[in-house]
């Protein structure tokens, strides 16, 4: 399979009060063509934080990249400039939000909002711009569409909203979407329907699809492949079948645990006791040896390296076979 995005040892510093931290140390992955691909992780885990720097969005007074690539169609983003990255974003690669009322304007209508981006992007007449938006609203499931561009976005639901916002997500036709939360405001049954038009827009529009959640019900329910984020690194790796059937780190195994029964869709990865480091509590040693009930002396002395069978990557020295025959 073909890679739209493989991101190497990608490192982020920020500024702190005393000094540098590093919230982002050392990530590895890749989204191959037509996938879906899940991060998931608890807030501080450092998923949405990957994802901005995959849209070149990071606050650049307080944070840079000190190492590694973003390589989009082999071509590596963290050398673009803002005014490339401005050409990227919207049309390469779409970004879509937890809140769609924040990333709305509120004082323009949807059709105004809309068609910014093809004034912006494109040589269109106004009629074929109207035309082109209509198209896509209709394409997102929004009934009467002629007269939603004329309306503003407090005058809809929030899954209206949200369908408003993988509209404008979408009329760049872009290669890779990037959904941060994209459900999580919203009440379970338009939760379902936006997930169901985001599986359905993503095979018509041949784009991949980058999902962060801290649901697991939704990554079960979404994503071809899984990486599970813990305090700025990626601890698992695998097929989403793998990742439920045999789960390797404990903090994936604590976050399948805390799911609840199928019915009650509300996920609560919080039942895990304890906290993620914040990023300059980090030290040498598992970065989640402070609750993790199987940890042991060599989990805070050294921190484990990636282990990998096959396909299934993790980073906890119960993976390490070679741990006791050498004694
Ligand atoms: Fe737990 Fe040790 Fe594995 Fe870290 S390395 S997850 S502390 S067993
Ligand atoms: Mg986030």
């Amino acid at each position: 399979a073909d890679a739209i995005l493989e991101i190497k040892d990608l490192k982020i510093q920020f500024k702190s009060g005393k000094g540098t931290v590093e919230p982002i140390r050392g990530v590895n992955f890749t989204i191959e063509k037509g996938e879906t691909l899940g991060v998931v992780g608890e807030s501080g885990s450092g998923k949405s934080l990957t994802s901005l720097a995959v849209m070149g969005l990071l606050p650049d007074k307080i944070s840079k990249i000190t190492s590694g690539e973003i390589l989009f169609g082999g071509k590596d983003l963290t050398a673009l400039t803002e005014k490339q990255y401005r050409k990227l974003r919207g049309n390469e690669i779409s970004m879509i939000f937890q809140e769609p009322m924040t990333s709305l304007n509120p004082v323009f209508t949807i059709g105004e909002q809309l068609s910014e981006p093809l004034r912006q992007h494109k040589k269109m007449s106004k009629k074929a711009i109207n035309q082109a938006i209509i198209a896509v609203l209709k394409q997102v499931g929004i009934p009467r569409a002629e007269e939603i561009v004329n309306e503003y976005p407090h005058q809809l639901s929030g899954g209206m909203r949200q369908r408003v916002m993988i509209s404008l997500a979408l009329l760049g036709e872009p290669r890779l979407m990037i959904a941060d939360e994209p459900t999580t405001a919203l009440d379970v049954t338009i939760q379902a329907q936006i997930l169901e038009l985001m599986k359905n827009i993503k095979t018509q529009n041949d784009m991949s699809l980058l999902l962060i959640t801290h649901d697991l019900g939704v990554v079960a329910e979404m994503c071809d492949r899984v990486v599970v984020m813990y305090a700025g690194e990626i601890v698992e790796m695998a097929e989403v079948n793998e990742l439920f059937d045999r789960p390797l780190h404990p903090y994936t195994q604590g976050l399948i645990d805390s799911m609840p029964s199928n019915n009650e869709r509300k996920s609560r990865l919080y039942s895990i006791s304890g906290q993620v480091p914040k990023p300059e509590e980090i030290k040498e040693g598992c970065v989640f040896a402070n609750r993790c009930q199987y940890a042991f002396a060599k989990c805070f002395q050294k921190t484990p390296p990636v282990f990998q069978d096959g396909d299934h990557l993790s980073k906890c020295w119960l993976q390490d076979t070679t741990e006791g025959e050498v004694g």
